[in-house]
């Protein structure tokens, strides 16, 4: 048997999930809008329910469009397999759900999206899972923390954290994790695994929220699960989801019978059948149409935000720039490490002027959007402390990196003149 040849990120980017459709010949991937499967006879059926057989039954557990974007994905990011989902939410949702009880307790990053820290912070706290937020950048503090939390099951980080400017030490955490015997989940939604790929670097389960740089057109709302099938369920009573029988299927136990795919297939046959939160088949389509242009997209989000960084740490108007690409940052070695194609298109800058010339700015600007999302083709401007953060006191504003005088950009493929141009003449305003 000849080995098969090792194709490379971008040749999977359009391939990998999508061979043309067996019955058709249907070169693009079609979109099933389908929610049930009819069965062979009874045999088949009590095969497919029983879990002995894999094949579809309803789309709230697997459809067709959905599975070959979780088979592209699990590709891309070098994992054994992938539960997509409706959004990145719901994918944070699933991840723990695999593997938390109530009374468990994980750790996680004080630097990540705002939405994030109050899933975990305050509607977690309902299922009886207690988040606990950790001071990353010195990794040894998740050390010292994991003493104090009852029950930790995971580690949970951002690999570029949103908002931009943060790298995390992906190995270094990972060890933590690795050692302590419990599970280490990297959300690499900013970095997409074009410019970073966690399971190369330690992490056992990788998500994402796909509305953002994967999908890439601001389209479609999405999320997704990979698993890099390596963590071994059986080392603890604290997986015992996983391991021991699930007495909704007759007491199969997952990772006897699935092996590396365990997870995988209890996100579906468990996660996705009782929580609920199935991708629709048209976003799993937009996703993957998005997905064959991410290296080419990316290439060019990142070539835009290191000229408009470097434009705007010039600029008199701007009193700082907070971007991983950027020498000047604290972070430029760790990106060049773990992002060495480039630190992503979205980061923040503080502005002389403080709040008044955050709202000039975001109203000034004639090309940028001004909207709470990233990830786009279209260049993006937020003011947080004026729009996401404004219910926050000031002085929780400034704790989570949205003080009154930031502005948050996600850098889109336009001409990069144009937008350097757009900025120059909108910064111009906030000057009195
Ligand atoms: C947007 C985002 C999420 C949440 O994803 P949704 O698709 O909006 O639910 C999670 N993590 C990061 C880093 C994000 O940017």
């Amino acid at each position: 048997m000849t080995k098969p040849p090792a194709y490379g990120f971008e040749t999977l980017a359009v391939h990998a999930g999508t061979p043309p459709d067996a019955t058709t010949g249907a070169r693009a991937m079609p979109i099933y809008q389908t929610t049930a499967y009819v069965f062979e006879d009874v045999d088949q059926a009590a095969s497919l329910f029983n879990l002995q057989s894999y094949g579809y039954i309803y789309s709230r557990l697997t459809n067709p469009t959905v599975a070959a974007l979780e088979e592209r994905m699990a590709t891309l990011e070098g994992g054994r397999g992938a539960v997509c989902c409706a959004s990145g939410h719901a994918a944070q949702l699933l991840a723990f759900f695999g593997f938390m009880t109530p009374g468990a307790s994980f750790l996680a990053s004080n630097r990540l999206y705002g939405g994030s820290i109050t899933q975990f912070g305050r509607s977690f706290t309902k299922f009886g899972w207690n988040a606990k937020f950790v001071d990353q950048t010195d990794p040894d503090n998740f050390k010292r923390a994991l003493d104090e939390a009852e029950d930790c099951r995971a580690i949970f980080v951002e690999s570029l954290a949103n908002p931009g400017g943060v790298v995390t030490d992906l190995e270094a955490v990972a060890r933590i994790a690795q050692d302590a015997g419990i599970l280490f989940i990297v959300d690499n939604t900013m970095a997409s695994p074009y410019l970073c790929r966690p399971i190369e670097h330690g992490a056992d389960l990788v998500v994402h929220s796909t509305t953002k740089f994967l999908g890439g057109h601001g389209q479609a709302m999405g999320g997704c699960v990979v698993d890099s099938g390596k963590f071994d369920w059986s080392q603890s009573a604290k997986y015992a989801t996983l391991a021991e029988p699930e007495p909704a299927y007759h007491g199969l136990r997952f990772q006897e019978t699935f092996g590396d795919l365990a997870f995988t297939v209890h996100g579906h046959a468990v996660g996705l059948r009782d929580l609920g939160p199935a991708m629709a088949p048209m976003n799993a389509f937009l996703t993957l149409t998005g997905i064959e242009t991410l290296a080419l997209r990316m290439e060019r989000h990142v070539a835009n935000a290191e000229a408009v960084a470097r434009f705007l740490a010039e600029h008199p108007a701007v009193d700082w720039v907070s971007y991983a690409g950027l020498p000047s940052s604290p972070y430029h070695a760790l990106a060049k490490r773990y992002l060495p194609k480039g630190a992503g298109s979205v980061f923040t800058i503080g502005l002389k002027g403080g709040y008044e010339a955050g709202i000039k700015l975001v109203e000034g600007v004639e090309l940028f959007s001004h909207l709470a999302n990233i990830g786009d083709t279209k260049s993006l401007i937020l003011h947080p402390a004026s729009t996401t953060h404004r219910q926050l006191t000031e002085a929780q504003q400034i704790a989570a990196g949205a003080g009154p005088e930031v502005v948050r950009l996600s850098i889109g493929i336009e001409q990069r003149e144009d937008l350097i141009r757009d900025l120059d003449q909108a910064l111009a305003k906030t000057v009195v």
